[in-house]
């Protein structure tokens, strides 16, 4: 009875195993199709200056525009795409499409700071470089016009690949983000061992509570020390906006302005923020 109840549950585990794999490897297939396909589309979250409703960059996200499952977001396929080796295709495909319609924008006469995220396997690979540099060259886009953004646990490596690489970036004329700065382990010696511009806090130290506030205020003044410039990620309340702007930070994303969206609603939003400069004041009736 006991042995036979217990090779049930072994199977049982086996056959909820082999689902998994089964699910996995189907996925693999589907992004596979769908890179062919060129299912992927990016959306922008506008990056906030301090003027109200002022944009003054954007960060490229991407989605899946999956047939059956509608909008699906990176955690779900990225993880997927970098593990089996198609995070190569897939970060091309973003930033092609990025470059593409920031060189669009600047055409309008738009002046944006567009952030593009790079992933670990991108990072590693000696073809990337190279490739930005065609891609910039084919699609006209100025490379002051980007700014990469990496993690720390990128830089994390015995050799000094990293710094070789960020420094090619840089000699590219693109501008270098450390993202999710105070998530995990933050280092502050590769705060001045790398050559970045901009550091965005992340969003757990935005959204802390007020007794932990002051790591992120320390944060700020590290910024300022060092010449970066610190951009607030995950802004949700006014109460965490007005903390910041008092501590001195001039950049802000976070659902409270605007979550990320479709170029058409995002161009809606540039446009809408023009007409928002004060109208020189009309003579009364
Ligand atoms: P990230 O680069 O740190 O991007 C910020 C994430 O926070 C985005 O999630 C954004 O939608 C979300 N977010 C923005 N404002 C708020 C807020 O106020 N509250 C909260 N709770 N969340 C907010 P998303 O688009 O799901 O992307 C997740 C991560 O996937 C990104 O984190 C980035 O690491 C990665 N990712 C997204 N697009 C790309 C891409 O094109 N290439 C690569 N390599 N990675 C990407
Ligand atoms: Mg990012
Ligand atoms: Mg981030
Ligand atoms: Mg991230």
């Amino acid at each position: 009875q006991g042995k036979a109840g217990g090779r049930d549950a072994l199977s049982f585990y086996q056959r909820g195993l082999s689902d998994r794999l089964r699910a996995r490897t189907q996925l693999e297939e589907e992004l596979r199709q769908a890179i062919a396909r060129r299912e992927f589309i990016v959306y922008y979250q506008p990056r906030m200056g301090v003027q109200p409703g002022e944009v003054v960059g954007a960060e490229a996200l991407v989605r899946w525009r999956h047939p059956q499952r509608g909008l699906v977001l990176p955690g779900e396929f990225i993880p997927l795409c970098e593990e089996v080796g198609l995070m190569r295709d897939l970060g091309r495909q973003v930033f092609e499409q990025a470059a593409r319609q920031q060189a669009a924008w600047i055409a309008e006469g738009h002046r944006l700071k567009l952030s593009v995220n790079l992933s670990p396997r991108e990072f590693e690979d000696p073809a990337l470089l190279p490739d930005l540099e065609r891609t910039l060259a084919a699609t006209g886009c100025p490379p002051q016009a980007i700014e990469l953004e990496i993690t720390e646990s990128m830089l994390i490596d015995e050799g000094d690949q990293p710094l070789r690489m960020l420094q090619g970036m840089r000699a590219l004329g693109l501008s270098i983000a450390l993202d999710d700065f105070g998530m995990g382990y933050s280092n502050l010696a590769y705060l001045q061992r790398f050559p970045f511009s901009t550091l965005k806090i992340d969003r757990s130290l935005v959204q802390a509570p007020p007794h932990e506030r002051p790591l992120a205020e320390a944060i700020v003044a590290l910024c300022r020390a060092m010449k970066l410039r610190p951009v607030a990620e995950g802004v949700e309340n006014a109460c965490q906006h007005q903390w910041l702007l008092a501590q001195g930070v001039r950049d802000f994303q976070g659902y409270l302005f605007a979550r990320p969206m479709p170029v058409l609603e995002f161009e809606a939003m540039l446009n809408g923020c023009r007409s928002l400069t004060p109208e020189p004041a009309s003579p009364a009736p």
